[in-house]
C-alpha cells in the first residue's frame, strides 16, 4: 500500500494538577508511589474525573441502559471530519442553523463534525468556562439528520452555561452520537484540506466517559 506518514496535530490539553477544570469539579491528583532514586523506578498513581480535560462523553453520561465508554464503536471516533469555524465575538451566544448554512458550510453524511467555537483562545482563564458559544437545538437536530458519527468541540460543553435540562447532550447521546469536549489546536488544521481525526478513549468498563488523546491526521495519501 502506498500510504505515507501523515502529519499529526495534537488536539489535546495536558492533564496536570494545576489545570483549569469545570467549575465545581476537582483537579486531577498525581502522587509518586515510587521514585527512581529511592525505590529504583518512577511510578505514579493519579485520580481524576472522567470528564476533565480533552475527553469523551458516552451515551451513559446522561442516560442509563445505553452504550458505555468501552462499547462505543471506534469508527465513530476515527475518520474524516469537517469543521465549522465560528468567527463571531464570543459572548456565550447560541450558534444558529441559519448562520451555519449561510457560511456555505458543507457536511457530508457519516463524517465527524467539529464545532470550533473559538474559546480555545481563553484556555486556562476563567472566561473559558463562561463565554463559549453553543449550538441551537436546530443545529443538533440537523447534525443528527446528517448522521454525524461524533460531535467534537473546543468548548467544555455543548449546552449553555447554567443549563437545567442539558438538551443538546440528551439529543446527541440519545442518538448514540458520542461527544468530544475540550479540544485544542483546531486552528492549526489547514482550511479546505481533507483530514482525519482520531479521539480514542481509554477503555473503562461500563463508564460514562473517559479522557482521550485527540489528534488530527493531515496529508494522508
Ligand atoms: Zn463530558
Amino acid at each position: 500500500m502506498g500510504m505515507n506518514e501523515p502529519k499529526i496535530i495534537d488536539l489535546s490539553h495536558t492533564l496536570s494538577s494545576d489545570m483549569l477544570v469545570y467549575p465545581g469539579t476537582e483537579r486531577p491528583v498525581f502522587q509518586w508511589l515510587g521514585r527512581a532514586n529511592s525505590e529504583g523506578f518512577n511510578l505514579t498513581r493519579f485520580t481524576m474525573l472522567t470528564h476533565t480535560g480533552t475527553h469523551i462523553d458516552a451515551p451513559k453520561h446522561f442516560l442509563d441502559d445505553v452504550i458505555c465508554i468501552d462499547e462505543i464503536p471506534l469508527n465513530k471516533l476515527f475518520g474524516k471530519a469537517c469543521i465549522f469555524r465560528n468567527n463571531k465575538k464570543l459572548k456565550g451566544q447560541e450558534i444558529s442553523l441559519e448562520e451555519i448554512i449561510a457560511s456555505g458550510f458543507q457536511l457530508e453524511e457519516n463524517q465527524i463534525f467539529i464545532m470550533e467555537t473559538g474559546i480555545e483562545k481563553y484556555a486556562e482563564t476563567k472566561q473559558y468556562n463562561e463565554i463559549f458559544p453553543y449550538p441551537s437545538k436546530e443545529v443538533i437536530e440537523w447534525l443528527i439528520s446528517k448522521k454525524i458519527k461524533a460531535y467534537m468541540t473546543d468548548a467544555t460543553t455543548v449546552d449553555p452555561v447554567g443549563t437545567k435540562d442539558s438538551l443538546n447532550h440528551h439529543l446527541l447521546l440519545g442518538a448514540d452520537i458520542p461527544i468530544v469536549e475540550n479540544l485544542k489546536n483546531l486552528y492549526l488544521i489547514p482550511k479546505d484540506k481533507e483530514f482525519f481525526i482520531s479521539a480514542l478513549p481509554i477503555k473503562l468498563k461500563g463508564r460514562d466517559g473517559a479522557p482521550c488523546r485527540a489528534v488530527a491526521l493531515i496529508d494522508f495519501e
